[in-house]
């Protein structure tokens, strides 16, 4: 999962690296390094553990004075958080360097073999055995650094994004990816790599996506040449990047977090633009459109994803049966690919993923495609794996998203599954003309019921006031509101830390009831709809347990503010659409409580962005 970035040229090695680890942060953050070639060939290796801030700190008023290098924010997987373990590590002649993302599931039994050979090892890392390993070949073949990289991958198993460098050669990268993502920029008279575009799109537009089982050559002198491991040669392709910069920086707001909260109005807008016109009567997804009847004729739908996005497919399941009776199960990725799933041709898979480098997610399409069923994806990042790995799909187009709790990838997640239901079901017939353009005319007017919702910020505050010390919490919801429930709680446990449970609010009797005195607050959806009596019902039981009520109630419902403890009003809207103005009041709850609690909103402890190990 972590974030790395490369170098060379004639521009200084080190601030381009640091510059470029802050912002792959999001991707690990317990501790980072860098390792660069003087100009007298020598390794200035400086790693520490921490954030980057802290790398900045240790590496002080030492020399950075170098055109080549490589960084590295780590998210550990083998070994804990400490300074010897941080990346970049170094052969055991020193003579090389190499930074890692992923796993090497082989490094025991590689490690053993090397140590019999006589190397030693520092670190507790399954990175550390690869440039070891890279090293020996070298030596036993007496071959050139690109060489040795490809001999030495294969004897590796597992997933890896590497970048290595090699002291006595400062002209020159080698980098190679296996299922975690690698992106080369390519400079006018220079080079960069990162894990994704956002160190690169500062100072170049063009860049080339490596694929896995690739490996570049990267070369002040003769450019950039990409083999497979199997020596075959790769013409690249060059690519031009949309993202702006200003997209990356914080605009003002104390947190990306926050500001991304509050772009949902715009990021809602930017994902339907072009794909909607109810004037018109007009609802399309380019990029899925010719596989319409692929999906209406398949024996049924599978969403594939992970937390968050596996949410916003839950909110799908619904939208898709409500809209166009097409049967619908989500799957968690991690469970799907390991239980011997029954998948079939006329399956259609649609996998989500905010990244479209979720390991498990990517795992699981693979899986599904050995099979023969049709692959769909829902992603924001442009260009990502499960993007390119899938047959057609529809981007979010939501921006960089940026803190790690995803807000606004989740409600652009559900507007493309909105408009998907209500293209299948325009095409299919199920749903009667009149309506379906009411529902288009609603859909439209989202953006600004959620600049509507986002007035809710101060008594969301206020309410964060009173219950920022609670150990655990509950929210409940029904129908469309299940997921919004379980966002919701992921969205408190993810950033302060507070233990909640997310439930179906008739499930609460089933259980969760028992937690319920007057030290529990719960948050329930209780929107004006189909369940709206229902979910009265299990307020009032609740109450009649001392339980503390927050509603989130439609505006001017009048009744429900006797019953609530709390309330915070959001606009009316369909029920199917319901979950994207329902979620705003949680994500603002969560983000203000975990600031009150002095937590990292955008860096929750444990936690990175982008899934890249499974
Ligand atoms: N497996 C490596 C480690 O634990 C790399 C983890 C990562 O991708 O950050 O150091």
């Amino acid at each position: 999962m972590c974030g790395i970035v490369a170098y060379v040229g004639e521009k200084n090695a080190y601030e381009i690296l640091i510059k470029g680890l802050k912002r792959l942060e999001y991707r690990g953050y317990d501790s980072a390094g860098v390792a660069m070639i003087s100009n007298n060939h020598e390794f200035l290796h400086y790693k520490c553990k921490g954030k980057v801030s802290n790398l900045e700190e240790h590496v002080g008023q030492q020399s950075v004075d170098a055109h080549i290098g490589i960084g590295h924010t780590r998210w550990a997987t083998h070994g804990p958080a400490n300074d010897v373990n941080a990346h970049p590590h170094l052969s055991g002649n020193e003579e090389l360097a190499l930074i890692h993302n992923g796993i090497i599931e082989n490094y025991d039994v590689l490690k053993k073999e090397l140590t019999s050979r006589g190397h030693n090892f520092v670190s507790d890392t399954d990175t550390e055995v690869l440039v070891h390993l890279i090293e020996e070949v070298k030596k036993q073949e007496d071959v050139g650094l690109f060489e040795a990289v490809r001999l030495a991958l294969h004897q590796v198993t597992g997933a890896y994004a590497i970048v290595v460098i090699d002291k006595s050669n400062p002209r020159e990268l080698i980098a190679a990816k296996k299922s975690s993502p690698l992106v080369i920029g390519m400079g006018e008279d220079d080079f960069f790599i990162g894990s994704d575009a956002t160190p690169i799109v500062e100072y170049t537009n063009n860049v080339v996506y490596l694929e896995d089982g690739e490996i570049a050559h990267i070369s002040l002198d003769t450019g950039l040449k990409i083999r497979k491991l199997d020596n075959k040669v790769i013409t690249p392709t060059i690519q031009e990047l949309q993202i702006q910069l200003e997209a990356l920086e914080k605009g003002g707001y104390e947190h990306f977090m926050l500001k991304e909260i509050f772009e949902q109005p715009k990021t809602i807008k930017d994902c339907m633009r072009g794909r909607i016109s109810a004037q018109k009567g007009h609802v399309s997804l380019g990029g899925i459109l010719d596989y319409q009847d692929k999906i209406l004729n398949a024996r049924r739908m599978i969403i594939i994803a992970c937390g968050t996005s596996w949410h916003a497919g839950l909110v799908g399941e619904y939208l898709l049966e409500d809209l166009a009776r097409i049967p619908v199960e989500v799957e968690y990725a991690s469970e799907f690919r390991y239980r011997n799933p029954v998948i079939y041709e006329d399956d259609v898979v649609l996998a989500i993923s905010q990244s479209g480098e979720t390991a498990d997610t990517l795992a699981a399409i693979k899986l599904a495609k050995e099979k023969g069923a049709t692959i769909l994806g829902i992603c924001n990042v442009v260009g990502s794996t499960i993007s390119r790995e899938t047959h057609a799909g529809s981007y979010t187009h939501a921006g960089p998203e940026i803190g790690v709790a995803s807000t606004k990838a989740f409600t652009a997640q559900v507007t493309v599954l909105s408009l998907l239901a209500l293209m299948l079901a325009k095409r299919k017939g199920t749903v009667e003309k009149s309506r379906l353009n009411r529902l288009l005319f609603e859909l439209e007017s989202i953006p600004d019921k959620v600049t509507e919702a986002l007035k809710t910020d101060a008594a969301c505050e206020l309410i964060s006031e009173i219950y920022k010390n609670s150990s655990n919490a509950l929210y409940l919801g029904r129908g469309y509101s299940f997921p919004v429930a379980l966002e919701g709680a992921l969205k408190l446990k993810e950033i302060s830390y507070i233990h909640a449970e997310g439930y179906p609010a008739a499930e609460m009797k089933h259980g969760p009831i028992a937690l319920i005195d007057e030290e529990m607050p719960v948050f329930v959806v209780a929107t004006k709809g189909p369940s709206y009596e229902k979910v009265i019902s299990n307020i009032q039981e609740v109450k009649a347990r001392k339980g503390k009520v927050i509603v989130i109630s439609t505006k001017g419902d009048e009744y429900i503010k006797e019953m609530a403890d709390h309330y915070i009003e959001i606009p009316e809207t369909e029920e199917m659409f319901m979950p994207i103005l329902a979620t705003i009041p949680f994500q603002l709850l969560s983000y203000h409580m975990a600031v009150m609690r002095g937590c990292n909103v955008d860096q929750p402890r444990n936690l990175a962005k982008a899934v890249t190990v499974e």
